[in-house]
C-alpha cells in the first residue's frame, strides 16, 4: 500500500476484494479493523508472511463494533498478548458484551448470520476507549482517531498523520472494483452526521483514502463524491420506498445488482435509510 502499510484480504463472506485488514509494521505493529472472528487465522497467517511476531502487535484500531469490523477482535487478543483494541467511547461496552450487537446483526442479516462469525467478549483491560483527536505511535507511524459519526454514531477514522493515509472504516461508503456503494445500515445512519462527517474528513486533506471494503483509492476525492451519492441515495429511496423499485432503478442506471451479495447489501443500505427517515420524520424535521 505504502511503505510499512499492508493490506490483508480477510476474504470477508467467502468472497476475494470485499473486506480487508490493514496491518503497519514497524518496531511495533499495529492492525488497524479486526475483520470478522472467521479472518483471525488469515491475519496470523498475514502477520508471519511479513515476519512479525505475535507479541510486535501493539494496537488494534476498529473503526466501529460491527462485526465485520471488530468481529475478530476478541479472538485476535487471545493471539496477540500485548496488543489493546482502540474503540470509540461508545463502541466499547459492545466489545466487551456483544450480545446486543450479536442479536442486533443476526436481526439484520437473517440467513447470513454464520457469516458473520463469533463475538468473543473482550476483557475490560484490552479495550482501550479513543477521544477525538488522540495519537498513537506505532513505529514510525502516527494515527490520530477521528470521530466520525454517520455510519454508525461509535464511528472512528484514523488518519495516519506521516503519509497522509485515511482509514475510512464505512464513513466513506464501500470502494469496490473502482465503483463507491453506499453504506448506510440499520439501526443508525444519518445523512446530516455522514455529511459532517465528510467535510470534516475533507478538512484532514487525506493524500489517500484506505477502506475497509476495500483497499486504497489515491487523493481525497472519494469523499466528495460520497458525499454526492449519499444524497442522491437517500433521495432515491425516500421517492421509490419499496425496495424491488429501488433496484429497478439502480439497474436501469447501470448499476451492478445481478450478484446476490452486491443486492444483499444494497437492501440492507436501503432498510437503513428506511430508519434514518422515519427518525427524521418523528423529530418533526
Ligand atoms: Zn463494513
Amino acid at each position: 500500500m505504502a511503505e510499512g502499510v499492508y493490506l490483508l484480504d480477510v476474504w470477508q463472506f467467502g468472497q476475494p476484494g470485499t473486506g480487508g485488514v490493514y496491518l503497519l509494521s514497524g518496531a511495533e505493529a499495529a492492525l488497524v479493523e479486526a475483520g470478522t472472528s472467521l479472518a483471525v487465522p488469515r491475519i496470523l497467517a498475514g502477520l508471519e508472511g511479513v515476519g512479525i511476531p505475535r507479541e510486535a502487535v501493539r494496537w488494534i484500531f476498529v473503526t466501529h463494533v460491527h462485526l465485520d469490523h471488530a468481529g475478530g477482535a476478541g479472538a485476535l487478543v487471545r493471539e496477540l498478548p500485548r496488543a489493546q483494541v482502540v474503540v470509540h467511547p461508545r463502541g466499547a461496552k459492545h466489545l466487551s458484551d456483544p450480545s446486543k450487537l450479536v442479536a442486533s446483526v443476526r436481526e439484520a442479516v437473517g440467513d447470513r448470520f454464520p457469516l458473520y462469525g463469533e463475538a468473543i467478549p473482550i476483557p475490560e483491560e484490552r479495550l482501550f476507549p479513543a477521544q477525538d483527536g488522540e495519537r498513537f505511535t506505532v513505529g514510525a507511524h502516527t494515527l490520530r482517531a477521528v470521530f466520525s459519526p454517520g455510519h454508525a454514531p461509535h464511528h472512528l477514522c484514523f488518519l495516519e498523520e506521516v503519509k497522509g493515509l485515511l482509514f475510512t472504516g464505512d464513513a466513506a461508503g464501500l470502494y469496490l472494483e473502482g465503483r463507491l456503494y453506499p453504506a448506510t445500515p440499520p439501526p443508525s445512519f444519518d445523512l446530516a452526521a455522514s455529511l459532517d462527517t465528510l467535510a470534516r474528513l475533507q478538512g484532514l486533506n487525506p493524500k489517500a483514502l484506505l477502506y475497509t471494503h476495500f483497499g486504497l483509492r489515491p487523493g481525497a476525492e472519494g469523499l466528495e463524491k460520497y458525499g454526492e451519492l449519499l444524497r442522491w441515495w437517500v433521495e432515491l429511496v425516500e421517492g421509490e420506498r419499496e425496495e424491488g423499485a429501488v433496484l429497478a432503478e439502480l439497474a436501469r442506471q447501470g448499476w451492478p445488482v445481478e450478484g446476490e451479495r452486491v443486492r444483499e447489501d444494497l437492501l440492507m443500505s436501503v432498510r437503513g435509510v428506511h430508519m434514518y427517515l422515519a427518525r427524521r420524520e418523528a423529530k418533526g424535521a
